[in-house]
């Protein structure tokens, strides 16, 4: 399980607002609907946001274990780990601006940046 803390450390600032999205969901799931979100790992990878987890009630990870108003908040907060990670394509992982997924300079490396950071990065 990956606190918050180290799930914020483990990208570029610009996205943070992104995780603490994501955590502040966690929160509220586990507290009204008695769901644990175990955060696996939170990367970049190919200039995009990955967050890596798992769901479980009471121990169990089994879908048909969930209740269906479970099931409806799962699917609310899986909807939206997909949305943080597509929204990061497009938002600078150093400051957050608007940003381009792409091979900045001649790194060799893809990363979503914006054009200030785009430039310091070449
Ligand atoms: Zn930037």
């Amino acid at each position: 399980m990956i606190k918050r803390k180290d799930a914020l450390d483990s990208v570029g600032k610009g996205w943070s607002p992104l995780i603490v999205c994501l955590y502040k969901m966690i929160d509220n799931l586990k507290v009204d609907y008695e769901l644990d979100i175990h955060v696996e790992q939170v990367k970049e990878k190919f200039g995009g946001l990955r967050f890596y987890y798992y769901e479980s009630n009471d121990g169990e990870h089994i879908e048909n274990e969930f209740t269906e108003k479970q099931l409806l908040e799962l699917n609310n907060f899986r909807s939206k780990v997909v949305a943080a990670e597509q929204i990061s394509l497009h938002m600078c992982e150093e400051c957050g601006s608007l940003g381009t997924n792409a091979n900045h300079g001649h790194t060799g490396w893809i990363k979503t940046l914006c054009t200030v950071h785009a430039q310091m990065c070449e």
